[in-house]
Formats: structure tokens, C-alpha cells, sequence
């Protein structure tokens, strides 16, 4: 069984080579973008440059001889990686298992209407799985790739033209690699106070997250902190869930953590059946004491 691993940021591919090395005898690794690739993780590693005015979405005629022979394709689920895999496997004749839970042989486990139901599917041909890193946090990458071997860009016959881009502002917060999350959702009635949330993230140590609304709804927060099924697939060690009602969608991103906390004024609300620890309160009054008892 060979796989191969796509991704866009070098600590997916690792985490995806971690997977990948479960069910493959034979791993390779191909990152896309500016990113490097780590040694160590597989046994073959590439790399793909973007040449200016291309995008990334258009790297698959690129990827397309490289992956021939194998058997999965694991790829990490950002947009841009998302349209890459839909295309490899539209050329393979194939069709992509998406936001899969986990894959044992050729079975996948994966999420559908937003992660109300899950789903076992069989891939045909080549298997082509998105896969959120963290559903491999557990696994240790091992390989004896060196420096990756750059891969020469081959644009697709009706390649995307760039005509304009602007930089998205980042916040800098790379919540996958917080041990503690501090999630905010709608609960949160106006934008000043998300300090309160800010406040208990910064004395624990946290990341501060958020659900959807904030992030889409109201813009409060960076699109690339809010968590579900739509957004990050978290597992940190602790995650405490702020004037969040506890949606399937939101749900599916936080239900991985070591211990889940909530606390909300709606005693029925659902995180309630799905956290560990409750607190039925006012966040207003809840979070300035957790901070200032912690
Ligand atoms: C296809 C699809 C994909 C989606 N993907 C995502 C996703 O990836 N992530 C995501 O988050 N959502 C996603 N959603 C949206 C999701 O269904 C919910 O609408 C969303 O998660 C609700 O966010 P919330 O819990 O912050 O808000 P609400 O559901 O409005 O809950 C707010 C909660 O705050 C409580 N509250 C109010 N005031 C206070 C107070 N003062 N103190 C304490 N508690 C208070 C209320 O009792 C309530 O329970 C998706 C929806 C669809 C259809």
C-alpha cells in the first residue's frame, strides 16, 4: 500500500505523514506553496513552487505524474488544497472522500450535512481522502526524506489568471498548536467584551477561538480561529466553550479536546449534554472570576 500526502503547511504534511504511515508501507509527501517540507517524515518528499501570477488551486497538473502508482491520497483540507484534490481525482476518474474521521483499509469514516451524520465510504481506484491534521495528533511521522526535491510547475490548459490579490491581514494564532482553546461564540453581545474571553486565554496560557457568527457573522475575530466543521478540527488538552450553544457544527471541531468546559445562561442550552464540566451563568460575571481565581 502506497499514499501520498498534499498539504500546504509543513506541520499538516508531518501530522498527514503521521496518518499516512499507519496504512501505507510506502509514504510520500509533497507540500505546496511557500512552505518547506520537514526531513524525516516519508520517503519521498516534494516540493512545489507557485510561480508568480499562478495559484496554488492550479498546482494538480503539477502534482498529477507525481502521484500516479499510488493507492491513497491524503490531502490537507485548507480551500486552496481542497480544489487541488477535487481535481486529482476528476483526472483519475476518481471522487474525493471529504473531512474524513478516520480510514481503516480502504473503509472511510467521514462527517456529512455539516457533521449531523457520518457516513462509511469505500473509495473506488484511487483513494482520495481531505483529512484534518489533528484526527492523526496522536502518531509519530517517521521517514528518511532529506531536502524535497523541487517539482517543475506545469500550468493546466486553462490555467486561472491572476489579475489582482490583497493580503488577507493574519492574526498570528496557530490555535492547532494551543494545549488550551477559549472559544467564543454568540453569547458574546458585543465586540468590547471578548476581552473578558482575551483575559482568561492570556492568564491560562489559551488560544482564543471562536464560533462561526463571530468570525463570518460579525468579523469580531480572524476567519482562521473560528472552529467546526467549516473551520479548524481542534484537540487541545482543554477547551472552554463561552456563550456557545453547542451545535453539531461548532461541535464536530471542539469534541476531540481532553476536557471540555462551557459555561452559558441557558441551563438547556446543548453544550451542556456534550461538555464535561457545565457552568450556568452570565459570562460577564463567569469570566472575570474564573480569571481572577485562577
Ligand atoms: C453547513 C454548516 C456549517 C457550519 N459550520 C460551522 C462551523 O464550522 N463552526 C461553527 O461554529 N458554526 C458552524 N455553523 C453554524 C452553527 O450551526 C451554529 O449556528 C453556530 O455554531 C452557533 O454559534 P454560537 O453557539 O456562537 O451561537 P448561538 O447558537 O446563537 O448560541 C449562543 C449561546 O450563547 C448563550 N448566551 C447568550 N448570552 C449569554 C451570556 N451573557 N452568558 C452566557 N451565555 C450566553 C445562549 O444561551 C446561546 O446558547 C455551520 C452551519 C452550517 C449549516
Amino acid at each position: 500500500m502506497k499514499a501520498f500526502v498534499i498539504a500546504e503547511h509543513s506541520e499538516a504534511a508531518k501530522q498527514l505523514c503521521a496518518g499516512a504511515r499507519i496504512m501505507a508501507d510506502e509514504v510520500a509527501v509533497a507540500v505546496v506553496g511557500v512552505n518547506a517540507v520537514p526531513e524525516g517524515i516519508a520517503d519521498a518528499a516534494y516540493h512545489v513552487d507557485v510561480p508568480a501570477g499562478a495559484i496554488l488551486d492550479d498546482a494538480a497538473k503539477t502534482l498529477e505524474p507525481v502521484i500516479a502508482g499510488f493507492d491513497a491520497v491524503i490531502i490537507e483540507p485548507t480551500k486552496r488544497m481542497k480544489s487541488v484534490a477535487g481535481k486529482l481525482a476528476a483526472a483519475a476518474g476518481a471522487s474525493v472522500i471529504a473531512d474524513a474521521l478516520s480510514i481503516e483499509g480502504d473503509v472511510a469514516t467521514s462527517m456529512y450535512f455539516g457533521g449531523v451524520g457520518h457516513a462509511q465510504r469505500k473509495a473506488t481506484g484511487t483513494a482520495f481522502y481531505t483529512v484534518s491534521p489533528n484526527v492523526f495528533v496522536n502518531e509519530q511521522a517517521t521517514g528518511s526524506n532529506g531536502a524535497a526535491e523541487e517539482l517543475a510547475w506545469v500550468a493546466p490548459e486553462n490555467a486561472v489568471r491572476e489579475v489582482s490579490s490583497e493580503p488577507v491581514p493574519k492574526s498570528g494564532i496557530d490555535l492547532t498548536a494551543s494545549d488550551a482553546v477559549v472559544a467564543a461564540g454568540r453569547g458574546f453581545a458585543e465586540k468590547e467584551d471578548l476581552q473578558l474571553a482575551r483575559d482568561l486565554a492570556d492568564k491560562i496560557g489559551a488560544g482564543l477561538g471562536c464560533s462561526r457568527p463571530l468570525a463570518e457573522g460579525v468579523d469580531w475575530m480572524p476567519a482562521e480561529t473560528y472552529i467546526g466543521v467549516s473551520g479548524l478540527i481542534l484537540s487541545p488538552k482543554v477547551y472552554i466553550a463561552a456563550g456557545i450553544s453547542g451545535q453539531i457544527q461548532h461541535m464536530v471541531g471542539a469534541n476531540r479536546a481532553g476536557t471540555v468546559f462551557a459555561i452559558n445562561k441557558d441551563e438547556n442550552a446543548p453544550i451542556f449534554k456534550q461538555c464535561d464540566y457545565g457552568l450556568v451563568g452570565d459570562l460577564k460575571k463567569v469570566l472575570p472570576a474564573l480569571t481572577a481565581a485562577l
